[in-house]
């Protein structure tokens, strides 16, 4: 197949910041990527979305890439690549081999535009205590899941917050708590202490995900189960982890890599009867890639969980990035 390819950067803004261990969120940025058969004349998109604070390239590396790839010393713009082109993309860039897998699967494949899967959603809350003023418009939307990150404070502070958050809470509600990396191994310790089974679904990436054997030993101890997220980025954390996690994985589809390859390993461990406990959740991407992650969970998501797609309130739906369609996405982005 002989392809032309091109991108675009797209930047979209948060209602509010997004905070996490890597600091204050106002904007999401990433690339979109179009692919043109020169035979057929289809376009295929994909995006690639890398984030802050996780282990697949960093948006400088995939823009670095790509931008070399379309813009090759001496050639005419848009080139000419093949399917080898991509195969060949470098392992360590899985969000950039994310976006193109996709890219060229839709060229003989458009997906169809469903909007959102039916499956109930978790809803992330603001910081500290504003989510005690925000959880009851998701509730009267229809959530019942809850995602409340902590480690942003002081942990004894944070605890107390999180029993008045608890006490208001319908007790119906669930509550998953994510760390995002950020606790030493006696925090974490102490609010697995704090952590009431019935009420906490899991906490989420308590440590670093440098810190492999405390990450297991903690699971082990844990009244809660505990999830791995920045822990499992990329396929390669993953293919790590699978045999030695006893608890859940956190997949953010958008940046593990080529899809393909994703989906053909959950598959095979399915198929030899050792199913991972999976939550598939959004990495903020564009109806683009959330398209294509939202098909894979729809796969293999633990039917039992929520699944993390419930950030609408984090954008505005009308900025032109929940588009269905494609073209119109990169049409705005010209
Ligand atoms: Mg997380």
């Amino acid at each position: 197949m002989n392809l032309t390819v091109e991108f675009r950067l797209y930047t979209r803004l948060y209602k509010g910041i997004l905070e996490n261990r890597l600091g204050l969120w106002t904007s999401r940025t990433g690339l979109i990527v179009r692919l043109e058969d020169l035979d057929t004349g289809r376009k295929g998109y994909g995006e690639i979305a890398p984030f802050p604070g996780f282990r697949s390239e960093t948006y400088d590396q995939a823009f670095a890439f790509v931008n070399r790839l379309c813009y090759p010393i001496g050639k005419p713009h848009p080139p000419v690549i093949t399917e080898e082109t991509i195969a060949g993309i470098p392992e360590h860039l899985t969000a950039t081999r994310f976006g193109f897998g996709c890219a060229l699967s839709h060229l003989s494949a458009p997906e169809d535009s469903s909007p959102m899967a039916d499956h109930p959603q978790a809803a992330l809350l603001p910081r500290g205590s504003q989510a005690l003023e925000v959880w009851p418009a998701y509730w009267e939307a229809g959530y019942r899941t809850f995602k409340w990150k902590i480690a942003l404070m002081d942990p004894a502070r944070e605890i107390s917050l999180l029993d008045k958050l608890l006490s208001a809470l319908p007790p119906e509600a669930k509550l998953r708590l994510d760390a995002n990396g950020n606790l030493t191994l006696a925090q974490a310790q102490e609010w697995l202490n704090a952590c009431d089974p019935q009420r906490i679904e899991f906490l989420e990436q308590p440590l670093d995900p440098e810190q492999k054997e405390d990450l297991l030993q903690l699971a082990q101890e844990s009244p809660i189960p505990l999830a791995l997220d920045e822990s499992v980025s990329t396929l390669a954390d993953l293919q790590e982890w699978a045999p030695q996690w006893p608890g859940i994985f956190v997949l953010k589809v958008p940046l593990l890599g080529f899809v393909d390859q994703t989906r053909s390993f959950l598959s095979n461990l399915r198929t030899q009867g050792q199913p991972l406990d999976l939550v598939f959740s959004s990495v903020l991407e564009t109806s683009i890639a959330r398209k294509t992650a939202l098909a894979l969970a729809q796969e293999f998501h633990n039917p039992k969980r929520a699944m993390g797609f419930g950030v609408q309130a984090w954008f505005d739906l009308e900025d032109g990035f929940e588009d269905a369609n494609p073209d119109r996405i990169w049409e705005h982005l010209s």
